[in-house]
């Protein structure tokens, strides 16, 4: 008896995940990539102009994404992420060279905000239960309608912290979505909200290990092989259609569609998806960065929002960066690395360099946006959806996008 096929289209983290949770329940498993690598938003590749390893984008996890945690602790990668034994946020102000290190104490019970040396300077403890009214926002409410969107602590705590986690500028984007984040997190305390980040970069915390997993468990991997349209008849999935073949499904075969939602969108007409989105801009400095840098910096006042120091290289994130997609190349790294300059006390003259913008980065975080993505079911009966842009509760995120692969994989399961 031949068993029946779960077909996976798509292997960035969200396909992987599904994967990697069907790949012990007796399922054929066999995953379509369109690109020619794995990983999607979420990839180290070999830049030839730095002529090193280095990822798309820096990606920072906090300790209270479980899924994403779960997930790598089944691959045997949890290893590869990285940070501090407590939660810890240095961050430089370069609009007057200030300096602090936001310090959330490890326990539920925030005893932090009334400790001047643990709390932005300038706060009040008071100043931080202003976040209480956005915890219990409703899903249409914009974080700018839940809290007051100016003042020192806005500006050196929730814009930079919401910004990172959303994409999206926090005063437009959904206050349930920024909540859901928190309730993780900070809301947990100091023990959840340790920074993460893929030391050896994300391919070997997220990628290769799952590729390896799927491998030995019996999965087959196509890459470079984009699905190009969904024949439906019935309500269902007859046959899934590629450049140079075509596949009919069993009536026992399962599709697991884990596209970004403008390719979701495109194949099944009538489907609810985001349709707006935000960039982010990342650049990487090819030199050893100095040992009083962190792993991690927060820069207030500055183009650039966060330096991490990597053995071999210096990278910057600048998220919801739309307003930088049109800026010559040369003119931006010379605003980035003055930046650099100015945050860390670096004075070496600019290093090999390389800007990465990606254009859809994530949907908008928006309250709009969110009451358009869909949930984990389809119209189609033998096909379910996967991506960090259906409706996870989460904004997208990798935590977001493991948990709809795992959504995925368990809506399969019942049937
Ligand atoms: C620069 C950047 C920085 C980020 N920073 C963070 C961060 O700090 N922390 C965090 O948690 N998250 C971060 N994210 C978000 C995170 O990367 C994403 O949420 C996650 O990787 C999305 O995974 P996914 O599987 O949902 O989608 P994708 O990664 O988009 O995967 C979809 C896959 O489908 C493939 N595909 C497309 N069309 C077809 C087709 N027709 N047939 C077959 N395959 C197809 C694509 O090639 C891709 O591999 C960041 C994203 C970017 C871009």
């Amino acid at each position: 008896m031949t068993r029946p096929t779960v077909y996976i289209i798509g292997a960035g983290l969200s396909g992987l995940a599904a994967a990697v949770a069907l790949s012990e329940r007796g399922w054929s498993i066999v995953v379509h990539e369109g690109a020619r690598q794995a990983g999607g938003r979420c990839r180290s590749y070999h830049d030839a102009t730095l002529d090193m390893m280095i990822d798309n984008g820096n990606h920072l996890l906090l300790s209270g994404n479980a899924a994403a945690r779960a997930y790598c602790r089944r691959l045997g990668s949890e290893a590869q992420l990285v940070g501090p034994k407590e939660a810890s946020f240095p961050f430089v102000d370069l609009a007057d060279g200030a300096t602090w290190t936001l310090r959330p104490n490890m326990g539920r019970i925030p005893w932090w905000i009334f400790r001047a040396d643990r709390r932005v300077p300038g706060t009040k403890a008071s100043d931080y239960l202003g976040l209480a009214r956005l915890m219990r926002a409703g899903k249409s409410d914009t974080i700018a309608s839940r809290m007051a969107c100016a003042g020192p602590l806005y500006r050196a705590l929730w814009q930079p912290l919401l910004l990172a986690a959303l994409n999206t500028d926090p005063p437009e984007s959904s206050a349930a979505l920024a909540a859901a984040i928190i309730k993780e997190t900070l809301a947990k305390g100091g023990a959840a909200c340790r920074p993460l980040i893929a030391a050896d970069g994300l391919g070997a915390a997220f990628v290769d290990p799952a590729l390896r997993y799927l491998a030995a468990k019996g999965a087959s991997l196509r890459f470079d092989h984009p699905l190009r349209r969904l024949k439906q008849e019935n309500g269902a999935v007859q046959a899934l259609e590629f450049s140079d073949e075509t596949i009919a499904l069993g009536p026992d075969d399962r599709v697991i569609l884990a596209v970004p939602a403008p390719t979701a969108a495109a194949l099944i007409p009538g489907l609810s998806a985001p349709t707006a989105f935000r960039s982010i801009v990342n650049a990487h400095f090819k030199m050893a960065p100095p040992k009083t840098l962190p792993p991690i910096l927060g820069v207030i006042g500055a183009t650039v929002e966060w330096i991490f120091a990597f053995p071999d290289r210096v990278s910057i994130t600048i998220s919801g960066a739309d307003r930088l997609l049109d800026v010559p190349r040369d003119t931006l790294v010379a605003t980035l690395w003055d930046d650099i300059q100015r945050a860390t006390g670096i004075t070496d003259p600019l290093p090999p360099w390389q800007i990465i913008r990606e254009k859809r980065a994530t949907f908008a975080a928006t309250p709009e946006e969110d009451a358009k993505r869909p949930g984990t079911r389809s119209a189609l009966t033998n096909l379910v959806l996967a991506g960090d842009w259906t409706d996870t509760g989460l904004p997208a995120t990798i935590e977001g996008s493991i948990r709809s692969g795992n959504k995925a994989a368990a809506a399969l399961a019942v049937g």
